[in-house]
């Protein structure tokens, strides 16, 4: 049987992933199989409360023990979802296989918006539901359950003591950085080096302490056993599709839609540029559409690189779409336009430079008076390099592939 839950968390407590640990604990005598399930979810929906995640748990048990099933997943709900929160709408469902028109509608909620009605149905005909208020977590709790996840990475989640909850959590940051070093490429996102933050952890009160993520288990669980902290309540590992870039739609400009994200080819056509609070903003065009594309603060020294774009460059820029801008996670440079550098030519008699004669007259030169109408043009060298750059670990999106785990392209990985 597959059990999915989503929606039982809020800005002030709990998260999703902490429930699914719990179950699998509370499911353990029924036999769990293989990983439990952490989908990240269309990552621009405005309901998430932090990552738009969702968890799916595999149990070894038949259709007569489904009612059971569901009654302790409920329970479980009941007993730690933040359900007081307006904005909290669970939604657990349980099937015994996952028929192809579900894993079609997972695909969509991984990267489009669909409504609570398909998902009810759509759990309805296949499996057993419970939509706790709105019932909104259906479409995650189902979509858990769906997602074909070929591609995946894993993310070992160590949570802490309840009484620990929403105080500062203790981690040695030390220990961190020696286990991230010891264990990199092969796990990846646990620090920020070029910005000095460990980014494994959150800043919320919910009850995750940190999380490992990588593509190899025994080297997630080496780093897990280097890293000093508070006590660890429980720990799950999590098969996962965070870092595969499941959410990117390759399209042209003219088909991008809000709230979804994409991979866009095109040229630069507006210079980049930087607004107050050093955001930075350029557009890109092709089959005679545009787009605008930005680099925000928090994307830090991801703007270094944009800022070094210039008009002619093609690129493809990666990243969702919100109000008409496409909010860049990475950017590929796949050509660069020469830059040169225009000034007033130099007299051939004198030598010297020539002065402007005023505006389209040319120019001429003060000593002999020789005049011309050609500037000379100096090639400027670029410094951008073809190839692949990101935004840093403090700034990743969970579901976006970090370039450290491509291989053949030209990376600019940052760390
Ligand atoms: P956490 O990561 O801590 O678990 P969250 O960010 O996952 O929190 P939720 O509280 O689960 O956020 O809220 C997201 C809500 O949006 C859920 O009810 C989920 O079912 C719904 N949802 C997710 N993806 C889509 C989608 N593509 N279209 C419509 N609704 C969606």
């Amino acid at each position: 049987m597959l059990l999915g839950i989503d929606d039982t968390d809020s800005k002030k407590g709990m998260c999703t992933t902490y429930i699914a640990a719990v179950l699998v604990e509370r499911l353990q005598s029924y036999g769990i199989k293989g990983y439990s399930r952490l989908i990240r979810l269309n990552p621009n929906i405005k309901y998430k409360t932090r990552g738009n995640g969702a968890v799916a748990i595999e149990i070894e048990a038949d259709e007569e023990q489904a009612t059971e099933i569901m009654d302790i997943a409920v329970q479980t709900v009941e007993e730690l979802a933040e359900l007081d929160d307006p904005d909290t709408n669970p939604g657990i469902v349980l099937l015994d296989h996952v028929p192809p028109e579900v894993e079609k509608f997972s695909e969509r909620v991984v990267r489009d918006i669909v409504t609570i009605k398909e998902g009810m149905d759509l759990a309805k005909k296949h499996g057993m539901v419970h939509a706790f208020k709105n019932g909104r977590g259906v479409i995650g709790a189902l979509a858990a359950v769906g997602v074909s996840i070929e591609n995946h990475t894993y993310e070992l989640m160590a949570y802490r003591c309840k009484e620990r909850w929403g105080m500062p959590r203790r981690i040695d940051k030390t220990s961190v950085l020696e286990a991230d070093q010891a264990t990199y490429p092969h796990t990846w996102d646990t620090v920020d080096l070029a910005n000095d933050v460990i980014v494994f952890s959150p800043h919320s009160p919910c009850p995750v302490l940190f999380g490992i993520r990588g593509d190899d288990v025994d080297e997630i669980k080496r780093a897990f056993k280097m890293i000093k902290s508070e006590p660890i309540e429980r720990h799950i590992v999590f098969k996962t599709n965070q870092g595969t870039d499941a959410h990117l739609v390759y399209k042209r400009i003219a088909s991008a839609k809000n709230g979804r994200s994409y991979v866009l080819g095109g040229t630069v056509v507006k210079q980049p540029h930087s607004i107050q609070g050093g955001h930075v903003f350029f557009t890109i065009a092709g089959n005679g559409h545009k787009i605008d594309c930005a680099a925000y603060e928090p994307t830090k020294n991801f703007r270094d690189v944009i800022r070094k774009l210039c008009v002619g460059d093609r690129i493809a820029v990666y990243g969702g779409v919100k109000d008409q801008t496409i909010n860049l996670e990475k950017i590929e440079v796949l050509s660069l336009e020469d830059q040169f550098l225009v000034r007033n030519p130099i007299c051939p008699k004198c030598q010297k430079r020539m002065k402007s004669s005023g505006k389209n007259q040319g120019y001429r030169c003060r000593k002999c008076g020789t005049t011309s109408r050609e500037e000379e043009h100096i090639f400027v060298p670029r410094d951008l390099k073809l190839g692949l750059y990101e935004v840093p670990p403090c700034a990743r999106r969970h579901i976006s592939k970090p370039l450290i785990r491509m291989t053949g392209e030209r990376i600019h990985p940052s760390r």
